[in-house]
């Protein structure tokens, strides 16, 4: 019994092949695959008895209207751009499982106080261009019209592909969307929590803040081996210390996670003491105070070892983004969706960003996760079950079914 998700895997099968490469997954932004995939979108939300149009900034737009014609919608709805080789799942499960939901109200004949849309956001990824949520921004009312002057890197910007696409820069303040109820998106987890847990689904509690750092240690390169171990400053001595305090740091905090993802060490010669080292720092963490107190307190342990043993320490910041904590009405909710289904409720922070984040502290939000094997993502490898799916639609059906705008 599992005739919705069959019927969704058989789609995001089909939908893959709305691709820049043969065998492969790779669909950015603005491109001809994006505008066919939407065209195609476009054909599977009327076919649902949508209505199916493209908002200025080229996100699909599915309606349904509720029992009254006009009334506010619930937003569902992910992305449909990908990665470079992609997995199949990543954003179009969540496009495609609303879908599908609305597509069984229709055939029920099942009317509801509001209306339902889904979005097809195009840019959460953020490859083609150097911008991200462009879609979802325009829609929660947040976008920045710098944005529109980014350029791929063949110097094609982002208005003209834009305008090539069939959307309209100078309309992108008409994509914002201040009379809806809520956006609600369901997304594969991306990481390995739910299998481990062996849950299908998982209540997303918000969207993790990041903290990236670039750090410099500097020491004093020197031979290899006429220089006594007690007259060295080596850097990547002391860098390694480091990175073993940042692991501490991030393993002594729940939900905190903090990774030094990339190490160069200078000179890099294996007869050479190291004198510089330029590393990565990125902290995340679902509640922004938690994650403040991190970075203070990996900053206050770097500056000790560089103390204790010689080197100098620079520490930059780059790219900061706050919490977008989900809406305790909408965890309730999903949370109250997913027991009906039979399954034990167990909520998570997410670790990776989403369309999700463009609408904290303008709409109620929340997600819904679906395990995915490995918690392997944006990846070929990325895979999740037929019934895994199912259960992903007949939940979603099930909470619109229940959805109370005016719950607490
Ligand atoms: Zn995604």
């Amino acid at each position: 019994m599992t005739v919705f998700g069959a019927a969704l895997m058989e789609r995001l099968e089909r939908f893959a092949a709305f691709s820049e490469e043969e065998g492969a997954l790779t669909r950015l932004f603005l491109t001809p695959q994006h505008r066919a995939a939407a065209d195609q979108l476009m054909a599977w939300m009327r076919e649902a008895g949508m209505t199916a149009t493209l908002d200025p900034v080229g996100t699909v737009v599915g309606r349904c209207e509720g029992a009254a014609p006009g009334a506010p919608a619930l937003l569902l709805g992910s992305h449909i751009d990908t990665v470079r080789n992609a997995g199949k799942y990543d954003g179009n499960l969540g496009v495609l499982a609303a879908v599908a939901a609305v597509g069984e109200l229709n055939r029920r004949g099942e009317r509801l106080p509001f209306a339902i849309e889904v979005l097809g956001f195009g840019d959460e990824e953020g490859v083609r261009f150097p911008v991200t949520l462009t879609g979802s921004r325009a829609v929660a009312g947040r976008f920045d019209p710098a944005a529109l002057d980014a350029r791929d890197r063949d110097g094609v910007a982002l208005q003209d592909a834009l305008r090539d696409f069939g959307g309209d820069p100078d309309a992108v303040a008409s994509a914002a969307r201040m009379d809806t109820l809520a956006f609600i998106e369901v997304h594969i987890e991306q990481g390995p929590v739910l299998e481990a847990e062996g849950l299908p689904l998982g209540i997303v509690t918000g969207i993790n803040g990041a903290s990236r750092f670039s750090v410099r240690v500097g020491g004093m390169a020197g031979h290899a081996g006429t220089v006594p171990m007690a007259l060295r400053r080596d850097a990547l001595a002391a860098a390694s210390e480091m990175v073993l305090a940042v692991e501490r740091v991030g393993a002594g905090t729940p939900d905190l996670v903090a990774t030094v993802g990339r190490l160069d060490a200078k000179p890099g010669a294996v007869n050479v003491i190291p004198g510089e080292v330029l590393f990565t720092l990125d902290i995340r963490a679902p509640v922004d105070a938690v994650r403040r107190t991190a970075c203070a307190a990996i900053h206050a342990e770097l500056e000790a070892i560089a103390k204790r043993r010689g080197v100098t320490l620079a520490i930059k910041p780059g790219h900061q983004a706050d919490a977008a904590p989900c809406s305790p009405k909408i965890i309730r909710q999903i949370e109250a969706a997913v027991r009906r289904a039979g399954i034990r409720p167990h909520h998570l922070p997410s670790g990776a960003g989403h369309d999700a984040m463009a609408f904290a502290g303008v709409l109620p939000m929340g997600m819904l996760f679906v395990r995915c094997r490995g918690g392997i993502s944006h990846n070929p490898a990325e895979s999740i079950t037929v019934e895994d799916a199912d259960l992903a639609v007949r939940v979603l059906l099930d909470l619109i079914r229940h959805f109370e705008h005016g719950a607490p």
